[in-house]
């Protein structure tokens, strides 16, 4: 005799239809004790999906133990066949994880297993320059002020420890608690000497500095300036200043610096003053992180020491 299967009326849901519960991924942690066992040090539930980048894709994984949630970058090992990648990879690493800076993405653990590489990153929770300014057009100059400083005090952080970003754009520029943070490390290299010039050439197109495309002389640390002022002028105007639709005719602006400002836009002299000095063509003739901080720009000029959630979308009162 058929036994009556019990009847699962959930509202609204056909009684066939299953309903299974989304599996939770877990993620564990493992370190070699000093007895050369393998010990599960942490284990992390992989939540929602950040974004992905060239070779990696990023999550939210929250520790199991502390609740704490990070970003956190999985590059798959099969991603990285070549040694180039991988040692590209480490590169990321070794340098990224030593910086301590309020301004720059905390990196809080590395670890692997068979498949992944995961960099556990200081969570970003609004994203990056970019979706704020997509989000604004454009921001008010003291606004400018308040993110700039804290660019430039980051910048400030790397050069003095001989590293230079390289890939310094607003995806690049992360916001936590309304503040900056610089991260992704992929490209930055460490000078072994102040003198060192570096010939690789890289960067991204519409931040990327006229010495690197010329390939003549080598770049230094102001390749990150430059990026600086295309940076500013960004903020300030809603687009890049040598952006076009085609890639050959924006490196041809950058080697023969051809930009200027939208002639209805209502900008100060000391901000146009203060980005003109920075795109300057040779890099000698650009002025240092302390010169931009105490440019009239800045000087004696309101800026926030806080800005409001609500400036990522809209412009907020000034006093
Ligand atoms: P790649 O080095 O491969 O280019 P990215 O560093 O650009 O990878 O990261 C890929 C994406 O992951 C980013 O565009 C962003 O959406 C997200 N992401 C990276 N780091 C963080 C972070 N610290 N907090 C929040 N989201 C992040």
């Amino acid at each position: 005799k058929a036994i009556p299967r019990p009847a699962f009326k959930t509202q609204g849901i056909p009684s066939d239809t299953l309903i299974q519960p989304q599996p939770i991924e877990i993620i564990n942690e493992y370190e070699i004790d000093s007895t050369g066992v393998q010990q599960c040090v942490a284990s992390y539930a992989k939540g929602r999906f950040l974004g992905k980048g060239g070779f990696a894709r990023c999550y939210e994984l929250r520790d199991l133990t502390t609740g704490k949630i990070h970003a956190c970058k999985m590059v798959e090992k099969s991603s990285l066949a070549k040694p180039r990648a991988l040692n590209k990879l480490k590169t990321e690493i070794r340098i990224h994880r030593a910086m301590e800076h309020p301004n720059v993405v905390k990196f809080n653990r590395y670890f692997e297993d068979d498949k992944y590489y995961y960099i556990l990153l200081e969570l970003c929770n609004h994203k990056s320059m970019m979706e704020l300014l997509r989000k604004r057009k454009s921001l008010a100059e003291c606004e400018v002020r308040y993110y700039m400083k804290q660019i430039v005090l980051a910048v400030k952080y790397m050069h003095d420890r001989r590293i230079i970003h390289r890939d310094l754009k607003l995806g690049n520029l992360f916001i936590r608690e309304m503040r900056v943070k610089i991260g992704d490390f992929g490209l930055a290299t460490q000078l072994t000497e102040e003198k060192e010039r570096k010939w690789t050439i890289c960067g991204t197109p519409n931040y990327i500095a006229p010495e690197i495309l010329m390939g003549k002389t080598g770049h230094s640390f102001e390749v990150d300036i430059w990026s600086i002022g295309v940076i500013m002028y960004t903020l300030l105007v809603g687009t890049p200043p040598f952006e076009t639709d085609k890639l050959e005719t924006t490196y041809h602006r950058i080697k023969t610096n051809t930009w200027s400002f939208p002639d209805h836009l209502d900008l100060s002299q000391e901000a146009r003053n203060l980005v003109s000095s920075i795109l300057t063509i040779s890099p000698d003739a650009r002025p240092s992180l302390d010169t931009i901080l105490s440019h009239h720009f800045f000087d004696g000029k309101y800026t926030p020491s806080q800005l409001p959630e609500m400036a990522l979308s809209s412009v907020p009162n000034f006093p």
